[in-house]
């Protein structure tokens, strides 16, 4: 089987779609962020005309970890790290999977001027001038920080940033500095585009629009603006605007970069420019507030605008929307650690309690389900049902065949992938089975539709098994062996072996007759480690498993 294709299509379609849209909720799609910034990249003009290295081995392999996709016609490095520059005030160090704490970064009243959105402060008549203050003083921030303190800016310089890799989770990655931070100021300079009411030419600003309050709970259109809306964050020919949107979001990031690369005048005659260019799209046009009703703003009308399943409704169903979809997020994050722990939001904090206590109740409710039909079967001594009582003679055939062969697959949602495998059984007597066992475990990614090798695992297993009934088990089981790493991915290498460990707290055996039995593990944690040294590569999944074993 090719994992590619199977991969593709597993990670595609509905998760995708969810996905896609949740991380539109605060700024141009990341698909618009990073066409743009790649057109742009096409004529940019580098301080001292200076050429960028190509990419190693090591920084290609990366973007097949990487929550963007880069296209093929990037080849340098500084273009990469401009990319990660870019994306990095959407995504930060966080997993792209963990939409709350996603939510909640994109919530902090700090971050909103790295978006060109209002702040909780940006109230009232002067709303507008103090949002586009403060999106101008981040971006002159970044290019600051980008041409470092020297009159002529060093660009072998690198800046080691902590990136949540797709497969590898956190590493520690050196990027071009002076790239990496060109990078979020035209993120900022691109969202200017989607967070305001602009004149019919897009020059000017009419109204800068507001997310932090707008997701809070004491939002007031008068006093804090009008609210974000998603249809504005897309950049298609389908959208509308979107065309016209890209264009100039295009030409006003590529007149930010040759303004800061161009080298007349030093650093002072960079930054001259750079504030320059970036007045020359912040200019407020006409005086837009709820008294006037945003000038007529046409973008009103897309608030109401409906797309996918998850696009926006009216005020109230678009917030209900990102709701959901971080509550279906927050499910598949449940059983991880609690890495964000500070909430943002009080709502964020319940949902996620709620979807924490939510897990293990269903998984409880069925497990109790499965040993309550079996209680009920035994109480009217039901033989030959599914889950009967074995008679002493039959209980003698069942252990008469002790050598089994089983056969299983898998799925994870959490650190996404599937496992199929083979393995052999012994059975050491009534409660203690013992075996060996093989699986190729291939990697998935949902939100960027990515598939890998992942690993295959050999692995010795031990099964404790309670005999409810003697066609019904409950079962534990403990796995440890070792994991060798299917594909070359950044920083570690095809061939790469390290341990790997597997529990199933609770899992469910119903045999059919003597020697065949249908086995559900629906909770089973495994975690691959196959490279232990230098950045050690863990993957780790919640999987449900189902598995054949016959028994000879
Ligand atoms: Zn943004």
């Amino acid at each position: 089987m090719n994992p590619r294709t199977i991969g593709r299509a597993a990670a595609s379609g509905v998760g995708v779609a969810m996905f896609l849209s949740a991380a539109s909720a605060h700024a141009f799609v990341k698909v618009c962020h990073q066409g743009i910034t790649t057109d742009a990249l096409d004529t940019v003009i580098w301080p001292s005309g200076a050429q960028s290295p190509a990419l190693t081995r090591d920084q290609s392999l990366l973007e097949g970890d990487l929550t963007i996709d880069v296209a093929p016609r990037v080849t340098g490095f500084w273009q990469l790290s401009m990319l990660v520059g870019n994306q990095f005030s959407d995504g930060g160090s966080y997993d792209a999977k963990d939409i709350v704490a996603l939510a909640e970064y994109t919530a902090l009243p700090d971050a909103q001027s790295a978006h060109c959105l209002r702040s909780p402060s940006d109230d009232g008549t002067t709303g507008d001038t103090t949002a586009l203050a403060s999106c101008k003083a981040f971006i002159l921030g970044q290019i600051d920080t980008a041409l470092g303190p020297d009159e002529v800016p060093d660009l072998q310089t690198t800046e080691t940033i902590r990136l949540h890799l797709v497969f590898s989770g956190d590493a520690d990655i050196p990027f071009d500095r002076y790239a990496f931070h060109m990078g979020r100021a035209t993120h900022a300079v691109q969202d200017a585009f989607t967070h305001m009411f602009r004149s019919p030419d897009l020059r000017q600003v009419r109204s800068v629009l507001n997310w932090v309050d707008w997701i809070g709970n004491s939002y007031d259109p008068a006093r804090d603006g009008f609210q974000h809306i998603l249809a504005l964050d897309s950049c298609g020919a389908s959208d509308v605007g979107g065309l016209a949107r890209r264009a100039t979001a295009t030409q006003a990031t590529t007149e930010l970069l040759s303004a800061v690369g161009s080298d007349d005048g030093g650093r002072a005659g960079r930054m001259a420019r750079a504030s320059a260019a970036i007045d020359s799209w912040f200019g407020i046009g006409e005086i837009c507030n709820a008294d006037n009703h945003w000038c007529d703003a046409p973008e009103q009308s897309l608030t109401s605008v409906a797309g996918c399943a998850v696009a926006p409704g009216p005020t109230d169903n678009n917030k209900k929307d990102v709701t959901l979809m971080a509550a279906m997020m927050a499910m598949i994050a449940a059983v991880r650690r609690p890495r964000h722990a500070r909430a943002r939001s009080r709502k964020i904090s319940l949902l996620r309690f709620k979807v924490r206590l939510g897990v293990p109740v269903v998984a409880f409710i069925l497990l109790g389900g499965v040993a309550a039909r079996a209680e009920d079967a035994s109480r009217g001594e039901v033989k030959g049902g599914v889950i009967g009582k074995a008679g002493p003679e039959e209980q003698k055939v069942l252990e008469s065949h002790p050598f089994g062969i089983v056969v299983n697959g898998g799925l994870s949602i959490d650190n996404a992938g599937y496992d199929v495998g083979v393995g052999v059984r012994y059975d050491l007597g009534k409660v203690v089975t013992v075996g060996l066992s093989a699986q190729y475990s291939p990697w998935l990614s949902i939100e960027t539709s990515r598939a890998t090798r992942g690993t295959t695992d050999v692995f010795a297993v031990g099964i404790y098994r309670f005999d409810v009934r003697d066609y019904l088990e409950l079962r534990f089981t403990l796995s440890a062996g070792v994991s060798v790493l299917m594909y070359d991915t950044y920083a570690a290498k095809q061939g790469s072996v390290g341990p790997y460990f597997a529990v199933s707290p609770l899992g469910v055996a119903i045999r059919t007759n003597r020697w065949l039995r249908l086995i559900i593990d629906p909770a089973e944690l495994a975690v691959a480690i196959p490279q232990t040294t230098g950045i050690p590569l863990a993957y780790r999944e919640h999987r449900f498993s189902v598995a054949v074993q016959a028994n000879f």
